[in-house]
């Protein structure tokens, strides 16, 4: 029988795996990830504030898999031979496949500042969360890097979390403005939370140094710290290159609207590690993720039978919801933005709708 091998546990390939249970493939399917659980993002801000326990955020892959009758492989992919058609693991096992499809995200981008390596905490692989949080919470003086959605949430979920506790404000430094790249509008509005929720904000300045202690800003300010969280955006995972495969120009995966790199048709791809060639400037988000679950879904099943893909066609817009802590939600949609309790109550509903339908 054929193999079908799944490398990550991703929003797609769990769309897949879910699907596996309901749809037998005339195909061995197996997946690998270097951790028996998949942390599902969209609830991490949540858990660093207290509201969901860590039972809540995360899916049990042994378990979702089994019901599939899928294998599962503890483990993670260093590198892949497209030719050969093998995959070589960390732990230096080799695993063969005649498909292969890849899902398995990004990793922290901007670590080559000076002693971000040694000293901050990083989130990605995603299975990291439950030691960056138990961190900070520990912290006496905990700095978030990173002022987009991501850094954020983090930081005004803690914030949010200590002031319930009585400890010192959060601090947030940002290169540039907070949530750079939206409308005008959203920007200060993001402006006006952090500061109505206390948050210590230092926008425009850039981190050229970090020593154990003290982050060094290129205006020369010094900001001292006891945990640091870097969330300054995505990196390209490194196996691409290592594996001479195609990548765009930040390393990331090259693959068709069919989600398939030209050269090894065999080869699938979705999710924050691929980029596509036809929509190079794509988000890298959970939500492009999982609207290329069922394409990804249709494309292996068709390739089995020797049917051509259909394509991915990315929306204009996507709907975005922030959590700014207390349960309160920044809504984003096109440049419309909503801040309300409301907003958070509608993120909660599709983040637990979401993970529930593989927990
Ligand atoms: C704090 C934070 C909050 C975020 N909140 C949101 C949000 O609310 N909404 C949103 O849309 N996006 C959010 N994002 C972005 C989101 O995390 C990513 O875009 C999304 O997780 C990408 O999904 P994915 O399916 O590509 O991979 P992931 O969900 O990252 O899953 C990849 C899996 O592959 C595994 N893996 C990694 N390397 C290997 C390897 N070599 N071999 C085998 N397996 C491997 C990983 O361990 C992981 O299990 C957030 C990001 C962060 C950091």
């Amino acid at each position: 029988m054929k193999k079908l091998l799944l490398i990550g546990g991703g929003h797609a390939h769990l769309y897949l795996i879910k699907k596996l249970q309901d749809e037998e493939l005339e195909v061995e399917v197996t997946v690998m990830s270097p951790s028996e659980y998949q942390y599902y993002s969209g609830m991490f801000s949540g858990y660093m504030e207290g509201i969901y326990s860590f039972e809540n955020i995360r899916i049990h892959l042994p378990t979702l898999a089994d019901k599939a009758k899928v294998s599962f492989i503890r483990g993670a992919a260093l590198s892949i031979d497209a030719e050969a058609k093998v995959v070589l693991t960390e732990k230096g096992d080799i695993v063969s496949y005649d498909m292969l499809s890849i899902d398995i995200g990004s990793y922290t981008g901007g670590i080559d500042v000076p002693g971000v390596r040694q000293h901050a905490l990083r989130i990605k692989p995603t299975y990291r969360i439950e030691e960056v949080a138990n961190k900070m919470w520990e912290a006496n003086n905990p700095v978030v890097v990173g002022g987009g959605a991501a850094g954020i949430e983090m930081a005004l979920s803690l914030n949010a979390k200590r002031q319930a506790e009585g400890k010192a404000a959060v601090t947030l430094i940002t290169q540039s403005t907070l949530l750079t790249g939206e409308h005008e509008k959203t920007q200060t509005k993001i402006q006006e939370i952090a500061t109505e929720k206390g948050l210590n904000v230092h926008q425009n300045e850039r981190v050229s140094n970090v020593t154990s202690s003290s982050i060094i800003t290129s205006e020369g300010n010094q900001i001292s710290y006891d945990q640091l969280l870097w969330l300054t955006g995505p990196k390209a995972p490194g196996i691409f290159q290592t594996s001479k495969l195609p990548v765009d120009h930040n390393g990331y995966l090259l693959v068709e609207d069919t989600l398939q790199v030209k050269e090894y048709p065999a080869i699938f791809a979705a999710g924050d590690c691929a980029s596509l060639r036809d929509y190079p400037n794509l988000p890298k988000s959970g939500v492009i993720a999982v609207r290329q679950s069922e394409v990804l879904w249709n494309n292996i099943k068709g390739f089995i039978k020797g049917e051509d893909g259909i394509r991915f066609q990315p929306k204009e817009r996507y709907l975005s919801i922030l959590s700014t802590g207390n349960k309160d939600g920044l809504l984003l949609y096109g440049n419309v933005s909503l801040h309300h309790h409301f907003s958070w109550k509608l993120k909660n509903k599709i983040d637990r709708r979401f993970i529930e339908n593989y927990q």
